[in-house]
């Protein structure tokens, strides 16, 4: 494929990729608006129904959808390009902050994480489609509940069926500033730990009261202790409530804690020892209970993702794009699902910004070209 003409259609294309891009912003489409996520998948699905795709949603009662669209005979080893549609932002964020451009930089909810990688990929398989790119089958998997790690969905699964047979992955997620590409990410596990003690009047029975308070604080202690900086297992106690008033012994505490681990296979051992933690008692008569939040598999660095990487990095060479580098980050994403089913993924593709998951959240307006070309080339190549 000429790759010169490739690179000239896509930037023909820029009016019609910031309409769309400005379009999906300005969609709420956060944990509480499912409809929101509809939307933006419906603009996706016509989109891509338009340059020749299939494509279905799989629905979930309490979660935005996920939508799948596949090209070609999906029966051959195909590439998969996925990413979510969701954003962090509650109903309310588009209309008062809605896509805007300033300074080259683009403002919104959802702008970098990630409606704008989802408009490069729609855009690249238009342009490749249209020069009559039939080298293998794609599959596009976007997920509607990414932000809360599908916690009411079973979209984990859904990545693993759907994405079986795949040979290579590229998920359109946040850009970096550094041009790094993610090879591995940390997996997470959120949870939370309540004591159950009595209350009592400190001043008239104070040996009757059970501190809910003076149990989590040991407990806190232990479970921060489980931190293994070699192992890449790191524990952070960021929510602790308990108590009402000075003259009462607490009846009740709680905290909420973050745990991230760069392998998902030492979950298990983690898992046992905080348990060993919740049974164990400090203060005789509370009662512990431990309540997972949200768990999120580890991308593992795969030795094929490191091969597919270099695909990327040779042809950035190849192009005389901007290098680019391999990166490790600790933030959790779905390439997990597919690395744990052996499939070689090259995350961060997307357009380039900073602050996600904050109102300063930007992206680079000029980066959507950019990144928009080198996933073209790369698809072309691998
Ligand atoms: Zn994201």
């Amino acid at each position: 494929m000429d790759k010169s003409k490739l690179y000239e259609l896509i930037c023909s294309y820029n009016d019609e990729m910031l309409e769309l891009w400005k379009n999906m912003v300005n969609i709420d489409s956060g944990p509480d608006a499912h409809e929101g996520v509809k939307k933006v998948s419906d603009i996706v699905a016509e989109f891509l129904r338009n340059i020749g795709f299939l494509t279905r949603t799989i629905n979930f009662p309490n979660a935005g959808n996920m939508l799948v669209a596949e090209y070609g005979d999906m029966t051959k080893p195909f590439v998969i390009i996925t990413g979510h549609m969701d954003t962090v932002f509650n109903k309310g964020a588009a209309s008062t902050r809605a896509f805007k451009i300033e300074d080259g930089k683009a403002y919104g909810p959802g702008v970098l994480d990630m409606k704008g990688g989802i408009t490069i990929a729609l855009f690249v398989l238009k342009a490749l489609l249209s020069m009559n790119y039939r080298k293998h089958p794609i599959k596009i998997i976007l997920a509607g509940d990414e932000e809360i790690g599908h916690s009411c969905s079973t979209a984990p699964q859904e990545f693993i069926k759907e994405g079986t047979g795949a040979f290579a992955a590229f998920n359109m997620e946040t850009g970096f500033p550094d041009n790094g590409l993610v090879v591995e990410r940390k997996g997470m596990y959120q949870f939370m730990l309540e004591v159950f003690g009595r209350g009592a009047h400190v001043g008239n029975a104070p040996k009757n009261g059970r501190n809910a308070i003076k149990e989590i604080a040991s407990k806190l202690l232990d479970i921060e202790a489980l931190t293994d900086w070699d192992k890449g297992n790191t524990f952070n106690v960021g929510v602790i409530e308990g108590g009402t008033v000075c003259n009462s012994v607490a009846a009740y505490a709680k905290i909420i804690c973050d745990l991230r681990f760069v392998d998902s296979s030492y979950l298990p051992d983690v898992k046992a020892a905080l348990q060993k933690i919740v049974e164990k008692q400090y203060v005789e008569g509370t009662k512990t209970v431990l309540t997972s939040i949200v768990e999120f598999s580890a991308m593992k660095r795969l030795d094929t993702t490191m091969e597919l990487f270099a695909l990327v990095k040779r042809t950035a060479q190849e192009e005389g794009f901007r290098p680019v580098t391999a990166k490790a980050v600790g933030g959790a994403s779905d390439s997990a699902y597919l690395t744990n089913i052996g499939i070689p993924t090259v995350c961060a593709m997307g357009v380039i910004g900073e602050h996600n998951h904050t109102v300063e959240e930007f992206a680079i307006v000029d980066t959507m070209l950019e990144r928009a070309k080198l996933l073209a080339a790369v698809l072309v190549n691998v």
